[in-house]
């Protein structure tokens, strides 16, 4: 009988396959499955609240500095912007949705250096409320 061959691809720590389980079970039943209590070895973070980030995979790996280095954090920014780009996309036409989308627009060409802070005027209503205001 041939043996069975068991890839191992991003299974650097310990209680992946907790991870995976809990990820392609129905809800209540992956609630039975808890994180790992020890350390896993190899923490992979994502955002639990403003001021905390969790370890996807044990008890352990909490945090309340970013684990992550100014370049991760740009990519993750980033990510996020195209993910509501594309969001956007999906809604009507409105003013609200082209502001926001230049908003994000304005973010984004500041993220990846091609413009300077300084030069994205500000924005939200009360910006442009502002701006209104000042200019004669
Ligand atoms: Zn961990």
């Amino acid at each position: 009988m041939p043996r069975r061959i068991i890839k191992r691809v991003g299974t650097r720590g310990r209680y992946r396959w907790r991870t995976r389980l809990r990820g392609v079970l129905p809800y209540g039943l992956a609630l039975r499955i808890p994180k790992g209590r020890v350390d896993c070895g190899a923490h992979e973070w994502y955002r639990s609240d403003e001021r905390t980030w969790r370890c996807y995979h044990c008890e352990v790996g909490v945090t309340h500095v970013s684990p992550f280095s100014g370049d991760e954090q740009v990519a993750g920014r980033l990510a996020a912007i195209r993910l509501r780009f594309k969001a956007l996309g999906a809604k009507p036409y409105t003013e609200a949705v082209a502001g926001e989308a230049r908003e994000l627009f304005d973010e984004a060409s500041i993220l990846t250096g091609e413009r300077s802070a300084r030069d994205v005027p500000p924005h939200s209503s009360r910006g442009a409320k502002r701006r209104r205001r000042t200019v004669r």
